[in-house]
């Protein structure tokens, strides 16, 4: 027997009619690339979502399910892109400006973008490859200077195209499992691959990170949005803070430690989203330069990769601002687990708290993890047994983007993720690796990720990436990259030896260091360990 319950489609259209109806008043704050600041409400954003989508009808000729590419920074232009496309029953590709030229030109084809909206500071990357997008037909600019020059096909300005047309506008409904958003991965092997989003899952991610387990959002908060737009889609946060009533705090690409400290001033952000490489540079800016008053910065979500203890400590210690630490990827929507503590743990010490805020934390609702060992069974939840983590969910993709390979599902429909992981009794899960990242030495895994959290957590020592390299005796030995907060405070590889030989078996210790200016970041500021790799494969150091 059905339940009898009205039929309401989770769109991200009624995401934005819920936005406009409740919190009308809220407002949206961008910091714009020429560094002016722009404030709306809500209610703007919906007139104008209303026109953008009505002009892309009408004078683009956008039909249902057509692709259409942004290649812009985090604005309010970009916001009305999320809202508007889907509002015309199209679908928002969100490009990832930071991927290699090769990169971008492969997936605009592959997604066979119709029109892609640009931020001006941004034309000069697809004019060189312009002659070689087959499918788009116009480029809408962004933020352009009156001086603004391109060699760019079929150029409208954003503002001329919404000139003159009504907000008088129907939106194009779509069914809940339409698809209303694509991100493609970051690819550090092979191409890039597409995760198509649909409407459902983009409102129910949304519902899921407001809540008090995951993000813990409200009509009280002010939001800093550091993840990038075109990065899985800002983390869902553009769709979340329209449900949450939450301001929104919009960077561009002022994304220097000073400028978001500036920003976290003016605008008394008190919470942000963003890669722990970001609040490591925050916090090494406001250690330097320490604020005349108390920021109103309450916490910062932080993922993409490992959240050190030893800055969720600092930044608690010394500011009182609390790290969060949450796991997700581009096919998961992104968020899949979040690490707060339970009533359970108010009696243990501040260290052991700290232990268990640095794990990847236990699933959001709507989320399930399991660890596949390497004989295919699944582990126990015992924080010991070892294997691959694997996600299935609301909002987890269950194929690729035109990719018919089954090679990263399991027979039963989970997405095998890549990343090795315990998960304890209280459901805690703790990523130990990328498999591709684990280190096998003289027949024992080492990973990479303790050993450079560790590293982190000494004094002197800014960044740390461990990677393997190839050793005669053991096969792999592990080498550490190593960025020092001040270059004239070094530090030798034997004191950090004694630094590690209190946590890690001597086989596990690197006995390689290399002291580097800065660890090579990926497209989404992840430590590149390919890189890295590369660097240091025959060994020579
Ligand atoms: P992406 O799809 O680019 O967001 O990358 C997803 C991958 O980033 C995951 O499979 C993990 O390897 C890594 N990652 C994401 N969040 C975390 C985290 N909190 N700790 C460690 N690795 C993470």
């Amino acid at each position: 027997m059905k339940g009898q319950i009205m039929s309401y489609q989770l769109t991200t259209n009624a995401i934005l009619e819920y936005g406009n109806s409740v919190f009308p008043h809220q407002s949206i704050i961008s910091h714009l690339p020429d560094k002016t600041r722009h404030e709306y409400s809500f209610a703007d954003l919906y007139k104008r979502c209303k026109r953008l989508s009505n002009a892309l009808i009408t004078k683009l000729g956008v039909k249902r399910a057509d692709m259409i590419g942004t290649f812009a920074w985090n604005h309010y232009q970009h916001v009305e892109l999320y809202y508007a496309i889907p509002g015309a029953g199209a679908i928002c590709h969100t490009i990832n400006i930071r991927l290699s030229e090769q990169q971008i030109e492969y997936i605009i084809n592959n997604s066979e973008d119709k029109i892609i909206f640009i931020d001006a500071s941004l034309v000069p990357m697809l004019e060189k490859m312009a002659s070689l997008l087959i499918t788009v037909e116009h480029y809408v600019i962004i933020n352009a200077s009156a001086s603004f020059k391109t060699t760019l096909p079929n150029v409208i300005h954003y503002e001329d195209l919404l000139e003159g047309v009504s907000d008088d506008f129907d939106w194009i409904e779509s069914e809940e499992n339409d698809a209303c958003a694509m991100c493609y991965t970051s690819g550090t092997t092979g191409q890039p691959k597409g995760a198509l989003y649909s409407h459902r899952s983009t409102y129910l991610h949304a519902l899921s990170i407001m809540s008090p387990n995951a993000g813990c959002y409200s009509a009280n908060d002010t939001i800093l949005l550091i993840v990038p737009q075109f990065h899985v889609m800002a983390w869902g946060f553009p769709y979340m803070c329209l449900l949450a009533g939450a301001a929104m705090v919009l960077p561009s690409l002022n994304l220097q430690p000073d400028a978001i400290i500036q920003m976290l001033e003016k605008e008394k952000i008190n919470k942000a989203n963003g890669v722990p490489t970001i609040w490591l540079g925050v916090y090494e800016a406001l250690k330097k330069n320490p604020p005349k008053e108390k920021l109103a910065l309450e916490e910062y979500l932080v993922g993409g990769s490992a959240l050190p203890q030893s800055l969720i400590e600092g930044f608690e210690k010394d500011f009182g601002i609390k790290g969060v630490h949450a796991w997700g990827m581009t096919e998961t929507s992104p968020l899949g687990s979040v690490s707060r503590l339970q009533s359970k743990h108010k009696n243990l010490s501040k260290n052991e708290q700290l232990k268990i805020r640095a794990k990847q934390g236990f699933e959001i609702p709507g989320i399930e993890l399991r660890i596949v060992q390497e004989d295919g069974t699944v582990a126990p939840r015992d924080g010991v047994a070892v294997g691959e983590l694997e996600v299935r969910g609301v909002w987890v993709i269950d194929s690729y983007y035109k990719t018919a390979s089954r090679e990263k599902f399991s027979d039963d429909g989970w997405f095998k993720t890549g990343d090795v992981s315990t998960i304890d009794a209280d459901g805690y899960m703790e990523i130990t690796d990328r498999t591709k990242d684990l280190i096998k030495s003289g027949g024992e895994w080492i990973s990479s990720v303790a050993i450079e959290i560790a590293i982190m957590g000494h004094d002197k020592v800014m960044e740390a990436a461990v990677i393997a390299i190839p050793d005669d005796k053991w096969v792999e030995r592990p080498l550490a990259g190593v960025v020092l907060r001040d270059k004239d405070q070094k530090v030798s590889p034997e004191e950090l030896i004694t630094f590690l030989s209190k946590d890690f078996a001597k086989y596990q210790i690197p006995e390689h260091y290399v002291f580097l200016d800065e660890i090579p970041k990926t497209s989404v500021g992840k430590f590149n360990k390919k890189e890295m790799r590369k660097l240091y494969a025959e060994g020579k150091l």
